[in-house]
């Protein structure tokens, strides 16, 4: 995408969300930090389900190793894949106790030590949390990035590379909620809503879908 018209791009996306924000709900870094942990092949509506009781006693490392596994598994049992999450979020906690200082980390590889925390968590907590312009690239910004020929690559890693060179300086903090909303709401993975999306004439997609007749 040429690079006029990828700032037009982010122009208009700014301009229909100014202030977006992760749709998952967070009280502080440490919470954040689990419900991204819990959120992995989870929907952010059903990972919120479970953290609201969740958080409203725990939302401290200290507090979640006093609840203890068990307590944690039967309060995130309905999000996939909850016993190997309930295990990650205490081993965490743990860590976050003995080597942080019970904080989290503002650092890429610290976060990435974690249990159960990889590059994409990293991102989104150095990004929500410590307002650092990294850009996480999960199913919806990698599909974004390809269709819209903004940031086409074989790998999450690739299309991050490429996101990170091509959005302009001041839309990069913003830029992962954008294209995230963006392609959760307009670009579906199914049946993208082409005729009403507002970056039509810029995206290079082939087979953009028409309005109904
Ligand atoms: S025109 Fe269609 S394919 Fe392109 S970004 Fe918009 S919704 Fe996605």
């Amino acid at each position: 995408m040429k690079k006029v018209h990828v700032e037009e791009m982010f122009e208009r996306l700014s301009a229909i969300n100014p202030a977006p924000e992760t749709e998952l709900d967070f009280i502080n870094p440490y919470t954040l930090l689990v419900a991204v942990v819990l959120s992995a092949q989870a929907t952010d509506v059903g990972v919120n389900k479970a953290t609201g009781p969740l958080f409203a006693i725990a939302d401290t490392p200290e507090q979640m190793v006093a609840l203890g596994e068990d307590r944690v598994r039967e309060m995130i049992k309905t999000i996939g894949l909850y016993r190997n999450k309930a295990k990650n979020v205490i081993a965490l906690s743990q860590q976050l106790i003995e080597q942080h200082g019970s904080a989290v980390p503002r650092d890429r590889a610290a976060l990435e030590a974690l249990p159960g925390v990889g590059r994409k968590t990293a991102n989104v907590v150095l990004n929500c949390a410590f307002g650092e312009p990294t850009i996480a690239v999960d199913t919806h910004i990698f599909r974004v990035g390809n269709r819209t020929g903004l940031a086409p690559g074989k790998t999450p890693l690739d299309v991050e590379k490429k996101l990170l060179k091509a959005v302009p300086a001041r839309f990069k903090q913003h830029a992962h909620h954008w294209l995230i909303l963006h392609g959760r709401y307009v670009c579906k993975a199914r049946k993208p809503a082409c005729p009403d999306c507002a970056i039509r004439d810029l995206c290079a997609y082939k087979d953009k879908t028409r309005a109904a007749a």
